[in-house]
């Protein structure tokens, strides 16, 4: 009988160990690219401690919803990989429940840790301007025959998905996008870069494998809770047990969350303890089932809300600048004096607007993009004297105004 149950411990154990490197592949993902560059275990270790010791509470006070514009590259083998832009549009809405406390399987969170429920205020929305300010949707489709796209690699650990040259999809820059792609990752659910440990720049973002996108109807296992799970390594939340698990030395920095030795699995009605406390299994960022991920904790918030401003602080656009439809140039107080292009807003404008200037025979002279919060001095001392077209671009309008060089 002993024997019988000591086989069938192991036996459930190994079961347990191979279906939760399915349910996330980010640590692996990291190990990984620590193995193929020891110096990126460096620099995570640096933003992390950064982080760690900001005032990460101060994150939190904010006067508006920010919103967070989603790039989706979808790499398909067949139709049923080709994730419809409906369904795309259905996974940022869930997306945006469980960011902000409007999911509503809450039920599943035990009494006692109720009271940790967080609301994060982050709107995720699809794209609609591409990083030249045109009016252009943020869904890349991209066709393949390979099987198992969202693993393959170069032989310079390269993940293919990331580069068109490689049949992948280029990701829009990250600063100002979250990039989520879709492909064929042989039964493993998703995996993201954790902040500051990629590979190569390219590598920004998460990746979900195409059953995984969701809400699915048919199967209520997938809430879309892949990408939520995903999205908070990508903010900078670890699994509850840390990097090791089963160590009760290391768990995921974040003060509210029980210290847990290792993950659960399925819809635990009950919650073990482990490392001297009870554990949370529900939050979205252990390995339960879909409908049992219920919450993020204040804690997780606060680090979340940290890493975004600490690591990527052009990602969160004002909602009301976001749709803005109009610029009234009249308004603006633009001028060149002494080589320096004078751009003056009546008010900051914290959106990130193209510019360009022509010249009369239509040629380009300058472009960039920046916010112009108050006064922004622009060099242009190449630029021959003579009139000039200055334009701004912004969702998919241009505002133009002649101005003369001297
Ligand atoms: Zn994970």
């Amino acid at each position: 009988m002993i024997r019988v149950l000591i086989c069938y411990f192991f036996f459930t154990s190994l079961t347990n160990i191979v279906i939760s490197q399915k349910r996330c592949g980010t640590t692996d993902y990291f190990n990984k690219s620590i193995l193929a560059n020891p110096k990126i275990h460096f620099e995570y270790n640096s933003i992390s401690e950064s982080i760690q010791n900001s005032p990460m509470d101060r994150y939190n006070i904010r006067v508006a919803v920010d919103i967070i514009p989603v790039v989706f590259h979808v790499i398909y083998r067949n139709e049923q990989e080709n994730i419809s832009k409906g369904v795309l549009l259905d996974q940022i809405d869930a997306l945006n429940r469980d960011f902000n406390g409007l999911n509503q399987n809450t039920r599943y969170i035990p009494d006692q840790f109720k009271h940790l429920l967080s609301n994060i205020d982050i709107e995720f929305c699809l794209a609609e301007m591409d990083p030249m300010g045109f009016s252009r949707e943020g869904i890349m489709r991209v066709p393949t025959t390979e099987k198992a796209m969202g693993l393959r690699k170069t032989e310079n650990q390269r993940s293919v998905i990331h580069y068109s040259q490689f049949g992948g999809s280029d990701p829009w820059p990250p600063e100002r996008y979250l990039n989520i792609w879709i492909a064929d990752m042989d039964g493993l659910y998703g995996r993201s870069s954790l902040p500051g440990a990629e590979l190569y720049p390219a590598e920004r973002g998460i990746v979900i494998d195409p059953q995984w996108v969701g809400p699915n109807p048919v199967d209520t296992k997938n809430q879309g809770r892949t990408a939520t799970h995903e999205v908070g390594h990508y903010f900078g939340l670890l699994h509850p047990w840390g990097m090791e698990r089963g160590d009760c030395i290391e768990f995921d920095l974040v003060d509210d969350t029980p210290d847990q030795a290792d993950f659960y699995l399925g819809c635990p009605t009950t919650s073990n303890s482990s490392c001297g406390t009870i554990d949370l299994p529900n939050t979205f960022m252990d390995l339960v089932d879909d409908p049992c991920m219920a919450l993020f904790t204040h804690g997780q918030k606060s680090k979340m809300l940290a890493t975004i401003q600490k690591v990527y602080p052009d990602l969160l656009q004002s909602k009301e600048k976001q749709y803005l439809a109009d610029v009234d140039l009249s308004q603006w107080v633009i001028y060149t004096q002494r080589k320096l292009l004078h751009i003056i807003p009546p008010a900051p404008f914290k959106n990130r607007i193209n510019y360009q200037m022509l010249d009369i025979n239509g040629r380009e002279v300058i472009n960039g993009n920046m916010y112009f919060e108050h006064r922004s001095l622009i060099p242009i001392s190449n630029i021959p004297t003579g009139i000039y077209v200055l334009s701004f671009h912004l969702n998919g309008n241009v505002f133009s105004k002649k101005l003369f060089v001297e």
